[in-house]
């Protein structure tokens, strides 16, 4: 369910619950009320009918009174019984009850009279017919006459009235419908029960004329249907009359439905208003959310142009604005990211660039610094590499800084030698850094990881204070150092290798394959700029015998330190290398002939000059016997030319060793042979 369906029903039902609550109470009210009324209409009806009943009571009771005195008109009534019947003033029962009826037509205020003779029996009976209803016998003349004054069954009669000593009147009024109608007040329904049957009702009662009833109470009755009754007792003797009122339990359930219907009405119709207000309200409240989810989208899809409407300053508007804030925060820093990809991009090339085109490790090195200071916009940058013993850090390349102004660094001394030591990134300050480093006001060193042993220190710096690092410069530099660490280890490691592969495991000279190398280009620059190179072939004197005094180990270590003092005697350009057991091979670059008889005769001194000394024994004498041979004349190829100064050598043992012997000029068939 969207949102906005939540929203709209929420509000609904906020609204409609209350609402019906509070109808459904109303209701309620509605039908009490109504109950109430009818109740109190009941009571008002009986309050009032009493005292009207008594009103017409006593108007009859005067009536009566006044009509008795009228001897004559009396006396004139009785006699007309006697007079025959059919006579000119009429005669019999029926004329007596005619002139008896002239009393009852003036007003209503009799129902009946009745006229007794002096011996008490009834002499007429004037009557309006009662307005009962089936079920109810209207009461003779002589039930009624028979009955004391007051309430009888279905009538009211009043008191013997003399008239001289003719005879006597009583008057009297049917409890019957017209009296109901007089009782009666609206809406109450008026009954009139007489010994607990109903004997009158008003039109439309709900209790039928001769129904029983029976009361519980003093104005309480039971009418054998479903109605609200209440009674009022007239009196009576020998008759229990009561005036009942009553509400028809049907009009408080037509008022309940109508008043119910009357409210779901009304909560229908409110129900429609609140629905319409709600999905409005829920439509100003999702709105803007569901703006903020088109932006958000359309971010998330790439276009962080997208630029939110701000329409308010509300909540929302500070999200709109917080939103809009958030993609030029986002635009920024993509924009610095790829400028920092591009710097990357350019250093990664440029690494690639210098591992394909560097072969050295010197130029390795420097390049890499080279890099770092740019990738991070360092104004100096030194490489700090560890001494073979890894006690120390000496500087060994630096840019924007004088390499001779700085000095060796002790391990774990300064921040150079911390970061040495932890391998951990450091930043540096001017206040702690050792002798040998340079006090710049921002700097930082990061280790160059290594396999084995101290690892190099990349140290950057700036002279101006107020710039220092930041993170991501650290984590570039970081990046770069272990890139550049692995591959100046791969370097150095080709380079070991290489090293290994030309030189001679127990000496460390150069072993013959380098010399065949180095021959190989000599030649190439001698033929080319047509100057002349020499080759030594050294051979030491009767070391048999050396190592058989002082057995092979001692050999070796004369060997070892032999070929190390002739090494570190030779200029750079010369190679020196053990060409097999004690013979050694010396390849003199743009060396003529002369040149060669110096420095071998040089290399001659230099062996037996020290005889080798050794721990706890007698230093060795060492001689050493050496034949010379120049290109291009004693030989053009490296056979030919070792050749010939292998005979020079043959000639300097034969001639009592430790001497210099030049070779033999070639004999000019053999050249042609070569
Ligand atoms: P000379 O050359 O003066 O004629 O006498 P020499 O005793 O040196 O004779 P030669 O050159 O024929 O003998 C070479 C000896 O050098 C044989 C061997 O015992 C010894 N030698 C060769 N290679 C090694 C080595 O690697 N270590 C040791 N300790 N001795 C070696
Ligand atoms: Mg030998
Ligand atoms: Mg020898």
């Amino acid at each position: 369910m969207s949102l906005q369906r939540r929203l709209t029903l929420f509000f609904v039902l906020i609204v409609i619950l209350p609402l019906a609550a509070a109808a459904l109470v109303m209701q309620r009210a509605v039908v009490d009320r109504f109950v109430q009324a009818a109740a109190d209409d009941r009571r008002a009806a009986l309050d009032a009918a009493v005292p009207v009943f008594k009103q017409r009571v006593k108007a009859l009771d005067e009536r009566v009174a006044a009509a008795g005195p009228s001897r004559r008109w009396f006396a004139q009534t009785l006699s007309v019984r006697r007079a025959p019947l059919g006579g000119p003033a009429g005669g019999g029962r029926a004329s007596v009850d005619r002139r008896l009826g002239r009393l009852l037509e003036d007003e209503s205020v009799m129902d009946f009279v009745i006229a007794l003779d002096r011996e008490g029996a009834v002499a007429g009976f004037a009557l309006e017919r009662p307005r009962y209803l089936d079920g109810f016998g209207a009461p003779g003349a002589r039930a009624i006459v028979a009955s004391e004054r007051g309430i009888g069954n279905g009538f009211f009669r009043t008191a013997e009235i003399s008239v001289g000593r003719q005879g006597s009147l009583i008057g009297g009024l049917w409890l019957d419908g017209d009296l109901l109608g007089i009782l009666q007040r609206r809406p109450s329904h008026m009954s009139l029960v007489s010994n607990g049957t109903v004997i009158a009702s008003t039109s439309g009662a709900p209790v039928a004329v001769g129904a029983r009833v029976t009361f519980e109470g003093p104005f309480a009755a039971e009418l054998g249907q479903p109605v609200s009754a209440d009674a009022r007792h007239l009196g009576g003797q020998g008759a229990d009359v009561a005036v009942v009122a009553s509400t028809p339990t049907q009009r408080v359930a037509d008022a309940q439905r109508g008043s119910l219907t009357a409210m779901v009405q009304l909560l229908a119709l409110a129900l429609m208003a609140i629905l319409v207000l709600a999905h409005l309200l829920a439509r100003v409240i999702t709105q803007p959310l569901m703006e903020l989810t088109a932006g958000a989208t359309a971010v998330a899809g790439g276009d962080l142009d997208y630029e939110m409407e701000v329409h308010s300053i509300d909540e929302v508007g500070k999200l709109a604005s917080s939103f809009n804030y958030m993609t030029a925060q986002l635009r920024a820093t993509i924009r610095e990211l790829s400028a920092s990809r591009d710097r990357l991009q350019r250093a990664v090339f440029r690494v690639g660039e210098t591992l394909r085109s560097t072969s050295d490790t010197n130029s390795m090195l420097a390049s890499i610094l080279n890099m770092a200071g740019d990738a991070v916009e360092a104004e100096a940058a030194v490489l700090w590499m560890p001494t073979p013993t890894g006690g120390e850090l000496y500087p060994a390349v630096a840019e924007g800084l004088d390499l001779a102004q700085l000095r060796r660094v002790p391990l774990a001394s300064g921040g150079v030698g911390m970061a040495a030591r932890t391998g951990a990134p450091l930043k540096l300050n001017a206040g702690a850094a050792s002798a040998g480093e340079p006090a710049l006001p921002v700097g930082m060193a990061v280790p160059m990881p290594s396999r084995e042993g101290t690892p190099s220190v990349l140290a950057l710096y700036r002279h101006d204070a107020g710039k220092p690092f930041t993170d991501e410069d650290r984590s570039t530099v970081v990046f770069l150092a272990e890139q550049g660490g692995v591959a100046i280890e791969n370097v150095m490691l080709h380079e070991e290798a290489r090293r290994l592969s030309l030189t001679d495991g127990l000496t460390g000279v150069w072993n013959r394959r380098y010399v065949q190398i180095q021959f190989r280009k000599e030649l190439a620059g001698a033929i080319r700029y047509e100057r002349p190179f020499s080759l030594l072939l050294l051979d030491l004197d009767h070391f048999k015998d050396i190592n058989d005094s002082y057995g092979h180990q001692c050999g070796d270590e004369v060997l070892v330190e032999l070929s190390q003092r002739v090494d570190n005697g030779l200029r750079e350009v010369d190679t020196f290398a053990r060409f097999g057991g004690e013979e050694f091979l010396c390849l003199l670059s743009e060396t003529d002939e002369e040149g060669a008889l110096i420095k071998a005769e040089k290399i001659r001194k230099l062996i037996k000059s020290a005889p080798v000394e050794r721990t706890g024994g007698q230093p060795i004498a060492v001689t050493v016997s050496i034949g010379v041979a120049t290109f291009p004349f004693y030989g053009e190829s490296f056979d030919t030319l070792l050749h010939a100064a292998d005979r020079a050598l043959y000639r300097a043992k034969r001639k009592g060793r430790d001497q210099v012997c030049l070779a033999d000029p070639p004999r000019p068939g053999l050249k042609i042979a070569t």
